[in-house]
């Protein structure tokens, strides 16, 4: 029988974690963790997420602030406020909403964030300490990733992982993550030829290509772990997964529904980061 790998669960469960640890940390050195977002423009998607996010420091009594900027700020003046919330005592994690507006070297921004505030886990050194296994701040939806497959039994350690997609915030962490806990990692990508060939033998096969439904049953192995990580709007303007969902569900192992799968780690490992980043201050 195929497992739902609930992400509605498990990201419940995460974020009550996280409330009892800004209890316990307020309880016993009066700081309560504080996150700070900044959204420059009105991109639609970027307005869901920062809501989201909001929504998610109130249920786990984390402190929010949301800095909203006009989509023709200047790249100095979001520099500057990036660098006076990286001096605020009150915001242990800050993130800049991607995607900035053209004009606006992304790079550079993302670099300004102070590291140990850099909750979103994007800056170069962050980035480096991942891939050498040192403390840093784990990217949300690749950790996300990590923990529904854990908390669901799904064994990682010596299993064919298969990534599809190498983006910086979904494919490349995730297989540096899977590499960490043991898998064996095949990254693919859109110069991959014969992509069902290496889809077909993963254990565990995880995509984020943004492309509705890409992954169809003839792809996947009998029995697999499939994680899908994303977001997209059909026809009908209904939110599908880049894996073919209904198809595939009856020859996988597991697999996570979209919506109620990886989108909702993301938020919920975002609040776990701000707490650890909040208690690294305390100390
Ligand atoms: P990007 O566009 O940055 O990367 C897409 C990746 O998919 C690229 O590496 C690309 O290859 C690869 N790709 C595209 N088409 C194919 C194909 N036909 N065959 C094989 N590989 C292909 O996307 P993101 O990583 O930012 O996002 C991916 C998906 O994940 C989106 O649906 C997005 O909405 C979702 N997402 C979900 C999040 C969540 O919280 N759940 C967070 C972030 C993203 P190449 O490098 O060769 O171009």
């Amino acid at each position: 029988m195929t497992t739902v790998i609930d992400g509605r669960k498990i990201s419940a469960e995460i974020k009550a974690e996280v409330a009892a640890g800004v209890e316990k940390l307020k309880a016993e050195s009066g700081i309560t963790p504080g996150l700070a977002v900044i959204i420059v423009g009105e991109d639609p998607g970027s307005t869901i997420y920062v809501r989201n996010k909001e929504k998610a420091c109130a249920e786990t009594g984390i402190y929010s602030e949301k800095h909203e900027l006009p989509a023709d700020v200047s790249e100095e003046e979001l520099l500057s406020l990036v660098y006076r919330l990286n001096d605020d005592p009150k915001i242990h994690g800050l993130l800049v909403q991607l995607p900035l507006p053209k004009h606006i070297d992304e790079d550079k921004v993302i670099d300004a964030i102070e590291v140990k505030k850099d909750v979103d886990g994007f800056t170069p050194v962050n980035v480096g300490n991942m891939l050498i296994g040192k403390e840093c701040f784990l990217p949300c939806t690749p950790h996300g990733i990590i923990v529904l497959l854990q908390r669901s039994g799904v064994e990682i350690a010596g299993k064919d992982a298969v990534i599809v997609g190498r983006s910086n915030i979904v494919g490349k962490p995730a297989a540096v993550l899977l590499l960490q806990n043991n898998a064996t990692v095949t990254i693919c990508h859109s110069k991959t030829k014969d992509l069902a060939a290496h889809t077909g033998r993963a254990d565990i096969l995880v995509v984020g290509i943004g492309q509705p439904k890409m992954i169809t049953a003839d792809m996947v192995k009998a029995g697999a772990a499939i994680v899908d990580a994303g977001i997209n709007r059909n026809e009908e303007g209904k939110v599908v997964g880049d894996v073919d969902y209904d198809g595939v569900f009856d020859k996988v192992g597991a697999i996570t529904p979209v919506p109620g799968g990886v989108g909702l780690m993301t938020v919920a490992m975002l609040m776990f980061n701000t707490l650890e980043a909040a208690k690294r201050a305390a100390v």
